[in-house]
């Protein structure tokens, strides 16, 4: 949303006057005898908001698996490539959309100019996704955010010498300070695309809030064009949290809105299984909506007049509410559903 050169991923555009991008990554091993429930997965995390999907590609053997998937899904699929070069090469035979290189890994420069060629004759981006914990040697002594910062330069310059533009560029780190510091430096040098992240963030909540932080600051002085929430968990979790820090930050108007009470000791509706449930419901309706869950009959109401929707209950009794005026009262075990046919009606 923020650079001014543009790259283009199969049919999606990243940079410019795109949208800020959500991307995860699929996290498990290629295999062939499941790719059906992988395309599924992929569906569904398209329409909770995510633009597009990265899966590790680490030997030949992943390629029948990695071009069924690639051929069949919906959004744009990216190979991640460590260490041999020829994966990448493979990779784009088999219909990756973006090819995600290591500079710290990749090796010599022939190497990489053979994946440039390859990308170039193919339509295929590629990103220069530079990590924290594998970098190349730093034979200058260079401070570790001028070292990610200059390698990134040069692989442009590299790119560029050979008529490759379409390109975008990770610095990441598990350190938000460090993320920070190497993605402002590298605004000011480059105008390509940068995707950010904070890597090794850990669990959900952990990486939420180191990646809000960082992202969120980063986003706000108009740096970075497509993020990844990294969470040692599920991959809606990521492109759950992705999407709500766009949303927070007013990148992102459409979808859901899902707000919830904290509950306290008035609470006697459940809901914290009802949100659990209904979180990855909601946030794949094409709505733009606001959809409150509170936890008793006595505020709750009043707490989500505001809403568009609301449930809330005494013990097996549930409510619902519409523009803030009472629609309908129904038993605990329907009111998922009747929330959901009250949305989509
Ligand atoms: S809606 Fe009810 S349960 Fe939830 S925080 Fe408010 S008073 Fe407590």
């Amino acid at each position: 949303m923020f650079s001014t050169k543009v790259a283009k991923v199969r049919n999606l555009y990243i940079g410019g006057s795109f949208p800020v991008r959500v991307q995860t990554m699929y996290n498990s091993a290629l295999k062939s005898d499941e790719t059906d429930s992988v395309v599924k997965l992929i569906g569904k995390l398209a329409q909770m908001g995510c633009d597009l999907i990265r899966f590790s590609y680490t030997s030949k053997e992943d390629g029948s698996a990695f071009k069924e998937i690639a051929s069949r899904s919906v959004i744009p699929v990216v190979a991640d490539i460590h260490f041999d070069y020829l994966l990448a090469i493979d990779a784009i035979k088999n219909k990756a959309d973006k090819i995600r290189i290591n500079p710290g890994n990749i090796g010599a420069k022939w190497k990489r100019d053979e994946v440039v060629r390859a990308a170039l004759d193919n339509g295929v981006a590629i990103r220069i996704g530079l990590n924290s914990g594998s970098l190349p040697l730093n034979d200058k002594g260079l401070k570790k955010t001028d070292l990610m910062v200059e390698t990134a330069l040069s692989y442009i310059n590299d790119f560029e010498a050979l008529g490759f533009t379409n390109t975008v560029v990770s610095l990441k780190s598990s350190s938000t300070d460090e993320t920070l510091e190497a993605n402002r430096k590298l605004k000011a040098l480059c105008d390509y695309p940068i995707h950010l992240g904070v890597t090794e963030a850990g669990s959900s909540v952990i990486s939420s809030v180191r990646s809000t932080w960082a992202l969120g600051n980063l986003l706000n002085e108009k740096i970075g064009d497509t993020i990844r929430v990294s969470i040692t968990g599920s991959v809606s979790d990521e492109v759950i949290s992705a999407c709500e820090i766009l949303r927070t930050l007013g990148l992102k108007k459409t979808g859901v809105r899902l707000i919830s009470c904290p509950r306290c000791g008035r609470h006697t509706f459940d809901t914290e299984r009802m949100v659990k449930s209904l979180e990855e419901k909601l946030l794949m309706l094409d709505k733009d909506i606001t959809v409150a869950i509170m936890g008793c009959q006595v505020n709750g109401p009043g707490e989500a007049k505001e809403a568009d929707f609301a449930l809330t209950g005494i013990g097996r009794k549930a409510f619902l509410y519409k523009k803030g005026e009472l629609y309908k009262e129904v038993d605990y075990s329907n009111a998922e559903k009747e929330l959901l046919d009250a949305i989509q009606e």
